[in-house]
């Protein structure tokens, strides 16, 4: 091993030197000529953001919102419970019999206006939250890939 910059025998470890931006292998006394690098050079990471951060922008506002999913069962039940005919209930949440009738055959899934019109009638619950993304910071699991484990967790909730 010689010294690239001298041509002198290099007895122990060369030094890697850099001199006018290239890294060359010099003596001891060559070394003094350009800047001695110490180790391979690292690429830089300016200042990454650790954990955290991404979870929170993919996180959404707020749960969404959604018409269970039994709600012909739930109505059916509530209004023959209070004993009003297709036509009473639809009167009351001023919609037409059909309209009942459609959403307690399973026709119709009732947007969430006419659902929570319905609930406050009836004093039922026909409206959920989509636990699929829980508030406590497991909707990151969806970007992931969820895992069975992650599913079984999101069905229990
Ligand atoms: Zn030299």
């Amino acid at each position: 091993m010689r010294c690239e910059i001298c041509g002198k025998k290099i007895v122990e470890e060369p030094i890697k030197t850099k001199v006018d931006g290239s890294i060359m292998l010099t003596c001891k006394e060559c070394s003094k000529f350009g800047k001695v690098q110490r180790e391979a050079p690292k690429p830089k990471r300016p200042g990454a953001p650790r954990g955290g951060t991404l979870r929170r922008i993919q996180r959404p506002k707020e749960p969404a919102e959604e018409v269970v999913e039994n709600v012909k069962d739930i109505v059916r039940q509530a209004r023959e419970r209070k004993g009003w005919s297709r036509e009473e209930l639809g009167e009351k949440i001023y919609e037409k019999a059909s309209v009942v009738s459609r959403i307690e055959s399973g026709k119709m899934v009732p947007d969430l206006k006419l659902a929570r019109k319905i609930e406050k009638l009836m004093n039922i619950i026909l409206v959920e939250k989509n636990e699929d993304v829980s508030a406590d910071g497991l909707g990151h699991s969806k970007v992931r890939g969820a895992t069975i484990g992650d599913i079984a967790q999101i069905k229990k909730n």
